[in-house]
């Protein structure tokens, strides 16, 4: 079909550059070892955290909900599409994370879209990380208030912000709670006091954090002892949690709110039967299962010394995200191909998802990966950053 040769042209550049990807197809479930083009690898590149992607207690939660109710809603919450067991997630999403109330959207990203393009007007002001998550970038494009960016974690530029908008009816400051490309923690208390200092309100997108950080995985704001002090936390129920979706956690206001104006949540169709389901199960699998945290946290360790010992400048990561910096982006892609034939799946990363000259390959390991496995996968790294001159 004629009529896109401009898409074709760019295209065409990219493959040039060596900059165009294709999608790389799983031939099998999600887990520590995938299937790739009909071989097993070890899996580096996804968030689930925890491995419970394939724990028995969430699919069997799902195939029940399926036959008890169905494959799908049929309508918007706010029309006929509310089941009780919607209501029941977010009632336990609430006391998981201490809050009043809690929304779920069908996304992380529709998530901080939807809290971030309605409760804010032309008289307010959104102060945003400069390395928030494209899902907080969009949801603040669609606001009428003000926008200020301050330099990521400065906390002397987030001061200035929020004495320079100090006529402003509201100042709403967002972070990421774990900065996705980085692995870097925001510093949350540091932010939180400014917030109080300067009268702000404090919004945390909690979606590398939530399953991860705190008791049972409750997120950076219980990481860091702040309950109560931050006004909405926002998270996902797709990468720690397993399955899809995300959540505004906050006071009941904020909920009745977003219910009446939130576009994401108005105008598409609710969760199914069988994710809403394995979601709740996944949050009882937290609070009784403690151990997926604590070998996520042990296999972190393991994994980003094992890289660091073998030379690889691993950024300012905190957390199970550890980027191996490459810098060039032809050449991140090669280390990640390379990395696939040696049997190890750890995608590159390159602009625009980073700024130029900061490509990376980004590994997450997982609470399911075994102690062999990250050690193969150590040894991968190993012969293919020689290979190619990294280390
Ligand atoms: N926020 C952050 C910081 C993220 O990394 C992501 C996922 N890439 C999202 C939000 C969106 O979450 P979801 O995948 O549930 O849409």
């Amino acid at each position: 079909m004629t009529g896109f040769e401009y898409l074709e042209e760019e295209i065409r550049q990219w493959k040039q550059e060596r900059t165009f990807r294709s999608l790389t197809e799983l031939e099998s479930d999600q887990a520590s070892r995938v299937k790739i083009q009909g071989r097993e690898v070890i899996q580096l590149s996804s968030n689930n955290y925890l491995g419970l992607t394939t724990h028995p207690r969430l699919q069997e939660a799902a195939l029940q909900a399926v036959k008890d109710y169905g494959a799908g809603t049929g309508s918007v919450r706010t029309i006929a599409g509310t089941f009780s067991m919607h209501e029941a997630l977010e009632r336990k999403l609430a006391d998981f994370k201490h809050t009043e109330a809690a929304l779920v959207f069908q996304s992380g990203f529709t998530a901080n879209v939807g809290v971030l393009s309605s409760i804010l007007s032309e008289k307010d002001v959104v102060i945003s990380d400069a390395l928030n998550h494209a899902s907080i970038i969009d949801g603040i494009r669609l606001t009428k208030a003000g926008r200020r960016i301050y330099k990521h974690a400065d906390m002397d530029d987030l001061e200035k912000a929020l004495q320079e908008t100090q006529g402003a009816r509201t100042r709403l400051v967002v972070t990421d709670g774990v900065f996705s490309m980085d692995g870097d923690v925001a510093p949350l208390p540091e932010i939180v006091e400014l917030c109080e200092k300067y009268d702000a309100l404090v919004m945390v997108d909690d979606a590398h954090a939530s399953g991860v950080m705190g008791t049972n995985g409750r997120g950076t704001v219980d990481h860091f002892n702040l309950h109560g002090r931050v006004h909405i936390q926002v998270g996902t129920l797709s990468k720690a949690i397993g399955v899809l979706g995300g959540y505004v956690a906050g006071p009941s206001a904020l909920r009745d709110y977003l219910i009446h104006r939130a576009r994401p949540f108005l105008f598409s169709t609710s969760h199914p039967p069988a994710v809403t389901a394995a979601c709740s199960a996944a949050i009882d699998v937290l609070l009784d299962e403690p151990e997926w945290v604590d070998r996520l946290w042990a296999n972190t360790r393991l994994f980003k010394k094992g890289l660091q010992q073998l030379g690889f400048d691993t950024g300012k990561s905190e957390t199970p995200i550890t980027p191996v910096m490459v810098g060039n982006d032809a050449l991140t892609h090669k280390f990640s191909d390379t990395l696939l034939e040696e049997g190890v799946y750890a995608q590159g990363i390159v602009y625009p998802t980073v700024p130029k000259g900061e490509a990376r390959v980004r590994t997450i390991v997982t609470a399911g990966h075994s102690r062999q496995e990250l050690e193969k996968a150590l040894e991968a790294f190993g012969r293919a950053g020689q290979k190619l001159g990294l280390i």
